[in-house]
C-alpha cells in the first residue's frame, strides 16, 4: 500500500510541473478551516512537528504543497523546500522561520495568492501524504486586513477544493457545526459528501455527550465520515513539543487518556472515530483510493497530452533535439567563427593603418601649436618672430628659430607615450570589434552573458597592455635621438601630408559653412568678420566683450565672427601649407626645415611601423589565442549553478522549444512510472478507486 502511495504522490509532484489542464493530475488532500478551528494543529500533529507560520496576525497567504515522505533511512526528520533549493532542513523552528518568510513576501495589497510553496518533510514517523494547507476562511476581515481578504480566501480555496482532490473539513467542536465555514464550502463543491472527511477538533473543550452527538451527526453525513481530536497538548506536558517527532506520541496518549475516560461516548462501541492516528490513518488509505481510482483516466488524459506534445514537436520542430547545453554549443561555435573570420582578416596593416590615424592628430596638434596658431585676439606678433603665414617659405633654412621649431616637434612627437597610444588604440579597437561581433551574434539576446564574453575581451586586453605599451617605448628609444628618415620614407611622408592637409582644409571649410548657416547666410558672417578683422587692426575700438554686442552685431554674433575669422586664416595657412609641400622645394629631404608638414608624417610613420611590430606579436597574436579561451572559462563559471539553464531560456524560441521537450519528457516519465506502478501492483488494488 504504502509503496503505492509513495509513488503515486511522487507522479503527482511531477504532474504538477507539466501544469495546464487540471484533467492531468492525481488529487491531494486539501486542509480548510476557519481561522482558529485548529487547522495547524492538525496539520502538525500529523506531522509530528511544529512547523507553521504562528502569530496573531498571521494569516497564510499564500498556500503550501506538503508532501510527507515516508522514509525509513531518515536517521532525523528534515524538510525540504525544492523551490529555493532548500535540503535537508532538520531544525523545524528554520522551516518555521523560512515559510514566515515566504508567506510575507506576498505583499499585503495582494492579500492571498495561488502561488504555492512546496515544502516536503521526510521521516521514518510519516506516512506518504500530500497535502494542501491552504488560508483559514476569515469571518470579518480585521481592522489592518484589506476588505477583499475575506473574498479572495474564499477564492482561492475554492480553486483548491475542486474534484478530484480530498477536501480535509476542520470544524471545532465548541461552534455550532451548522455554521462551519469549511463544511459550507465543501457541501456546495461536494453535495453528496463523497469526498470530504470532517474533523472535529477541540473535543476536549465541549461535554462528551455533545461531542459524541457531533461525532455521529447525521444532519451533514459524509461518507467518509468525521474524526474527533484533540491536538493540543495540555499546557504541563508542553516540554513535548521540544523533542523531535515526539509531539504525535503526546498528542496521542493526551487524547487516548481523555477518549478512554468516556468509553460510552468514544469507546469501542459507540461507533465513532476519534484521535489523530485515526485520522492519519483514514487519510492514507483515503487519499490511496483516491489517487488509485484516478489513475485510469489520469493515465488517459497524459496520453492525449503526450500525443498532442509529440504532434506540436513533430510540426513546430521536425523533431530536433534541443538542450541548453547544445544551444550554448552552437552559440559559441558560431561566435568563435565569427571571431575567427575577424582575426584572419584585422592584423598588422590594420594596427598600422589605425595607429597612425592616431599619430596624424598628433602631427597636426603639433603643426597646429608650432607653426599654424596666430591668436587673433593676439594681434601683437613680437618682432623677433617671423610672421609665420608670409614668412616660412621664405625663412632662412638655417635660422635657429627654425630649428627649435621642428626638433621641438619632432621630440615632442616620439616622446609622448606612443607604446601607451598604441596600446589603447589596438585595445579599444579589437574590444570595439568583438563588442559588434556579439551584436550580430546569439549572445545579443543574451545581455548577462554578452557581458560575460565582452568582459573577458577587456580582461586580455588589459593584461597585455602595460608590458606592451612599455615594450614599444623600448623599441621606440632610437628614434627620439635620432629619427633618420631616408629619402624614399620622405617622400611617402610628402605624399600623405597632402592628403592629410587637404582632409583638414575640408573640415574647416565644412565648419565655416555650417557657421553661415547658423548665422542666416554667407552675406552677414561676412559683414561680422568685416567688423572683427577691423577692430583687429585697431581701425575700430572696441571695448572689452559688452554683452549686448557691438558694432550692430549682437554678442553671440560677434563669437560667431571671432570663429570664422579663425577658420578662414586657419584655411589660408593650410592652403599655403599643401602648396609648399606640393613645391619642388619639398621634393628633398635637405629642406625638412621649409617642410615640417613632411619630416613629421615620415616620422610619424616610422613610429607607427615600429609600435606596431611589437603591438602585433605581443598584443594582437596573444590575444587572438588567449581570447577564445577565457570565454569558454569565464561562460562555464557565468554558466554553473542554473546559470545555462537561465541562459538558453532568455532566448524566447529556444524556450519555447525547450518547454515543449521538457514536456514531453516529463509526460513520458509519467507514464513510465505509471506503468511501473501497474507492474508492481500486478492485478492489485491500483485502478479500483473509492466507488
Ligand atoms: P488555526 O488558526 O485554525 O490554524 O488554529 P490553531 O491550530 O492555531 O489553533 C487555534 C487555537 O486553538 C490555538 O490556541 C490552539 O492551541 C488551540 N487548539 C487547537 N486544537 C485544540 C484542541 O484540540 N483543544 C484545545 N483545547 N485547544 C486547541
Amino acid at each position: 500500500m504504502m509503496y503505492i502511495t509513495k509513488k503515486m504522490i511522487e507522479i503527482r509532484n511531477l504532474l504538477q510541473k507539466v501544469g495546464q489542464s487540471s484533467s492531468v493530475t492525481l488529487p491531494s488532500i486539501v486542509v480548510i478551516g476557519s481561522q482558529s478551528s485548529g487547522k495547524s494543529s492538525v496539520l502538525e500533529a500529523i506531522v509530528g512537528h511544529e512547523f507553521l507560520p504562528k502569530g496573531s496576525n498571521m494569516i497564510t497567504r499564500r498556500p503550501i504543497e506538503l508532501t510527507l515522505v515516508n522514509d525509513p533511512e531518515a536517521r532525523a526528520d528534515y524538510g525540504e523546500f525544492p523551490d529555493l533549493g532548500l535540503t535537508k532542513v532538520t531544525d523545524f523552528s528554520m522551516i518555521q522561520k523560512t515559510l514566515t518568510e515566504l508567506n510575507l513576501s506576498v505583499p499585503e495589497s495582494e492579500c492571498v495568492t495561488d502561488d504555492p510553496i512546496r515544502l516536503t518533510i521526510h521521516s521514518p514517523r510519516i506516512p506518504d501524504l500530500s497535502l494542501i494547507d491552504l488560508p483559514g476562511y476569515i469571518q470579518v476581515a480585521g481592522e489592518n486586513q484589506p476588505r477583499e481578504l475575506k473574498r479572495k480566501i474564499s477564492e482561492l480555496c475554492d480553486k483548491y477544493i475542486r474534484g478530484p482532490n480530498i477536501i480535509l473539513a476542520i470544524s471545532a467542536a465548541d461552534t455550532d457545526l451548522a455554521n462551519s465555514t469549511a463544511l459550507q464550502a465543501s457541501r456546495r463543491v461536494d453535495p453528496r459528501g463523497e469526498r470530504t472527511i470532517g474533523v472535529i477538533t477541540k473535543m476536549d473543550l465541549v461535554e462528551p455527550e455533545k461531542g459524541y452527538a457531533i461525532l455521529s451527526d447525521r444532519q451533514y453525513p459524509l461518507r467518509l465520515g468525521y474524526v474527533g481530536v484533540i491536538s493540543k497538548l495540555p499546557a504541563q506536558t508542553g516540554l513535548f513539543r521540544r523533542e523531535t517527532g515526539n509531539l504525535l506520541a503526546g498528542i496521542n496518549r493526551n487524547e487516548k487518556a481523555y477518549f478512554n475516560s468516556h468509553l460510552p461516548e468514544f469507546g469501542p462501541d459507540a461507533g465513532v472515530n476519534t484521535g489523530t492516528i485515526t485520522l492519519r490513518k483514514k487519510l492514507m488509505q483515503v487519499l490511496e483510493q483516491q489517487m488509485s481510482s484516478r489513475l485510469q483516466e489520469t493515465t488517459e488524459a497524459i496520453q492525449r497530452e503526450l500525443e498532442e506534445t509529440t504532434y506540436q514537436f513533430k510540426v513546430q520542430y521536425n523533431e530536433q533535439p534541443m538542450s541548453a547545453e547544445a544551444y550554448l554549443a552552437a552559440s559559441l561555435d558560431e561566435f568563435k567563427h565569427q571571431f575567427h573570420d575577424f582575426a584572419s582578416s584585422f592584423g598588422r596593416a590594420q594596427l598600422q593603418g589605425l595607429l597612425k590615424d592616431a599619430l596624424d592628430q598628433k602631427v597636426l596638434d603639433q603643426l597646429a601649436a608650432r607653426y599654424w596658431n596666430r591668436p587673433i585676439e593676439d594681434l601683437s606678433v613680437a618682432p623677433h618672430e617671423p610672421d609665420s603665414i608670409a614668412d616660412l617659405p621664405k625663412a632662412d633654412p638655417n635660422s635657429p628659430y627654425w630649428h627649435r621649431q621642428l626638433d621641438t616637434a619632432t621630440s615632442a612627437l616620439t616622446r609622448l607615450g606612443v607604446g601607451r597610444l598604441a596600446a589603447t588604440v589596438a585595445a579599444s579597437a579589437v574590444q570595439s570589434n568583438i563588442d559588434k561581433l556579439l551584436d550580430k551574434s546569439s549572445f545579443a539576446k543574451h545581455p548577462s552573458a554578452r557581458k560575460v564574453v565582452s568582459e573577458a575581451a577587456s580582461t586580455v586586453l588589459a593584461d597585455r597592455s602595460y608590458a606592451t605599451s612599455d615594450g614599444i617605448e623600448i623599441s621606440l628609444k632610437p628614434y627620439k635621438f635620432d629619427p633618420d628618415i631616408q629619402p624614399q620614407e620622405w617622400a611617402q611622408g610628402r605624399e600623405h601630408v597632402v592628403g592629410l592637409l587637404q582632409t583638414e582644409l575640408e573640415q574647416c571649410q565644412a565648419a565655416m559653412k555650417s557657421l553661415e548657416n547658423s548665422v542666416g547666410g554667407k552675406k552677414k558672417l561676412k559683414e561680422v568678420m568685416g567688423f572683427v578683422d577691423k577692430a583687429k587692426k585697431g581701425e575700430i575700438i572696441v571695448e572689452g566683450d559688452h554683452p549686448s554686442g557691438a558694432g550692430g552685431f549682437s554678442a553671440a554674433l560677434l563669437t560667431r565672427g571671432r570663429e570664422a575669422v579663425f577658420l578662414r586664416d586657419r584655411a589660408d595657412i593650410i592652403n599655403m601649407r599643401i602648396l609648399a609641400a606640393k613645391s619642388r622645394k619639398c621634393k628633398s629631404l635637405e629642406n625638412k626645415y621649409y617642410c615640417p608638414e613632411v619630416f613629421l608624417d615620415a616620422v610619424a610613420t616610422k613610429l607607427a611601423q615600429t609600435a606596431v611590430l611589437f603591438l602585433n606579436v605581443e598584443m594582437l597574436n596573444d590575444f587572438y589565442v588567449r581570447f577564445p579561451r577565457e570565454v569558454e572559462a569565464k561562460l562555464h563559471e557565468h554558466m554553473a549553478a542554473g546559470g545555462l539553464e537561465r541562459f538558453a531560456r532568455e532566448d524566447p524560441k529556444v524556450r519555447r522549444h525547450l518547454d515543449l521537450i521538457h514536456r514531453k519528457e516529463l509526460l513520458e516519465l509519467v507514464l513510465a512510472k505509471i506503468d511501473e506502478l501497474h507492474r508492481f501492483d500486478g492485478a492489485g488494488g491500483v485502478g479500483k478507486g473509492l466507488a
